[in-house]
């Protein structure tokens, strides 16, 4: 191990000799120690990136002082500090005033800290905590550190995207109405430009309200989907395009039937003005002032009810003798799953796949399924990988349990539905989630 004599003092030269002695690590160990080094050594980033935080908080404090001190008028006295920082890491000024903007948050997230402190949290998800809770006051900002980070756990095995959902939620829910006033005049921004792209490609971006950009990319998908079905060789991804190019420029005609935008929202948010955000497949939260406006806007709506256990969110299950998972059953799965359950991984869902394989007697039910991407379902085909649904009590949410081949061991829980009424409630309205449809 690391000659602690070393780092004896915790200064630049005691970090630089952990530096010369990691150019040393690794070398002629088994793939399990491999494994085990991976996760050490991104401990250690994490940990850097606290001791980072904390340095550059320190060094702007005693700046600060320094100068009142001295005299210096108020307004001047952070003059420069950030491109300091930005200098000491061969960084922009910009990305400097970033590096310090995240060393004064972390003040005020100390649990965010001692994650990174403990290599619990990476540098890119901490800034998500930061950059997600920027627009809170100090003490909405303290709260949500507490919710999120106090327990360890509470953000295990979330991708990133799911971390930004999970932050978001907890921001609309404490400042609902900033978020639906924020959201309602963000309307006013939208637009559609254009980008230079490699090889002569280009963007053409569209920035739009959430249910008609989740409407495009869903109705591009199914077509893609039915013609693919239909022979079509082009890839998914060619055919949206294609589709796209057809349809604005007004080549062809949309076909087929309207399409379905899910929103999953607590009998509380929809009904009694509760603050519970709302969850778009395909996007993510809202909050729950935007989806009672939908809600409220449109018509020919469609309510269907998933039910839900009405004290721990978990969805229950529903059953197939089929082998291949029938329609509603997918649906249950996307709807319950959300993003592909690999840990750390929130593609979007490719795949229902049998946990225990359907030739070795795995059954086609809820329980036996998960919703899987495309590159993680190849991954979970590898030789050496076994998974098994962990047995649960009813109510629980779904989770299963795999090993990879250097024998480590990774459980993948289904993310929580919105947070149920914390009233008694007789056995009717524990129909507790709504799923609608918009046509
Ligand atoms: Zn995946």
């Amino acid at each position: 191990m690391f000659d602690t004599g070393v780092v004896e003092e915790a200064d630049a030269a005691g970090v630089a000799a952990l530096v010369g002695w990691l150019a040393g690590v690794g070398g002629d160990v088994d793939d399990g120690a491999r494994i085990d080094l991976l996760r050490a050594l991104e401990d250690v980033k994490a940990a850097c990136v606290a001791a980072q935080a904390k340095t550059a908080a320190d060094f702007e404090a005693s700046r600060i002082a320094l100068r009142a001190a001295a005299g210096v008028p108020k307004y001047r006295r952070n003059r420069g500090i950030s491109s300091e920082i930005a200098l000491a890491r061969r960084d922009s000024p910009h990305r400097g005033s970033q590096h310090l903007g995240f060393a004064q948050a972390m003040v005020d997230m100390p649990h965010t800290l001692a994650l990174l402190e403990r290599g619990l949290l990476n540098e890119w998800r901490a800034t998500i905590l930061v950059r997600e809770t920027a627009c809170l006051d100090r003490e909405d900002r303290t709260g949500i550190d507490a919710e999120l980070c106090a327990d360890p756990t509470t953000l295990d095995g979330l991708g990133d995207r799911a971390l930004t959902a999970t932050v978001r939620e907890h921001a609309a829910r404490r400042d609902a109405e900033a978020m639906v006033k924020r959201a309602s005049k963000a309307v006013g921004d939208r637009r559609v430009t254009t980008r230079p792209a490699h090889d002569t490609m280009a963007y053409v971006n569209a920035l739009l309200p959430v249910d008609q950009a989740v409407a495009i990319q869903a109705i591009l998908g199914r077509d893609a989907d039915s013609l693919r079905a239909g022979g079509d060789e082009r890839t998914r991804s060619q055919i949206m395009a294609d589709l796209l190019v057809e349809r604005v420029t007004g080549i062809s005609a949309v076909v087929g039937p309207p399409i379905t935008v899910n929103l999953v929202i607590s009998d509380e948010s929809l009904f009694a003005d509760g603050t519970d955000a709302a969850h778009v497949e395909g996007y993510g939260p809202i909050p729950a002032g935007l989806a009672r406006h939908w809600v409220k806007d449109r018509n020919n709506l469609e309510l269907r009810r998933v039910y839900a256990n009405p004290t721990t969110g978990a969805l229950t299950t529903m059953e197939s003798v089929s082998r291949c998972f029938p329609p509603g059953l997918a649906r249950f799965i996307d709807v319950r799953d959300r993003y592909c359950r690999a840990p750390w991984c929130d593609a979007p869902i490719r795949h229902r796949d049998h946990i225990v394989e359907h030739q070795a007697g795995g059954p086609t039910t809820a329980d036996n399924g998960a919703g899987l991407c495309e590159a993680c379902n190849h991954a979970k085909q590898g030789a050496g990988w076994q998974s098994q649904p962990v047995t649960q009590k009813p109510g629980e949410r779904h989770s299963y349990r795999f090993t990879i081949p250097t024998g480590h061991e990774y459980t993948s829980t289904a993310p929580p539905t919105p947070t149920p009424l914390d009233i008694y409630m007789p056995a009717e309205r524990w129909v507790r989630t709504v799923l609608y449809e918009a046509a």
